[in-house]
């Protein structure tokens, strides 16, 4: 999307979002190398670097870090933010604005279920809804 952008002279941004578990696929580092080699500056990847994935840890199921350094080599900009910061998080999106020449990647460090004592952290939570009890419990605790 964003390279047809770029040859159609649309102007237009393209936001991605990826898991970190995800970026262990080839095919993520396959479109880095592109969106790097036709310089998609209106490109932004943002990735949930929550270190957990189905599996359990990222770092022990397929170790993708040192992430920063791995998108810099793959020609990007980096970002690095507390991916639960607000004033962080729009000031990574105006900073990639400004970019040019190479896309930009900003790494979110986040927490999985931030906020919520039973699920900070759990992997287990990564596919599967709360129940009825969990999910009133967790509103509860969201709201302090
Ligand atoms: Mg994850």
């Amino acid at each position: 999307m964003a390279l047809a952008s770029k040859l159609d002279h649309e102007g237009v941004r393209v936001y991605c979002i990826c898991g970190d578990g995800e970026l262990e696929e080839g095919q993520v580092w396959e479109a880095a190398m592109t969106a790097s080699h036709y310089k998609l500056d209106n490109l932004c990847v943002v990735v949930d670097n929550n270190n957990l994935q189905i599996d359990g840890q990222v770092d022990q199921v397929m170790n993708i870090y040192p992430l920063d350094k791995k998108f810099k080599s793959f020609g990007f900009e980096v970002i690095n933010i507390d991916g639960h910061n607000m004033n962080q998080i729009i000031n990574a999106f105006n900073k990639a604005k400004t970019v040019k020449g190479k896309p930009t990647a900003i790494i979110a460090k986040t927490i999985k279920g931030k906020g919520v004592s039973f699920m900070e952290n759990v992997a287990d939570w990564h596919g599967k809804a709360p129940n009825e009890k969990e999910y009133n419990l967790a509103i509860k605790e969201l709201q302090k």
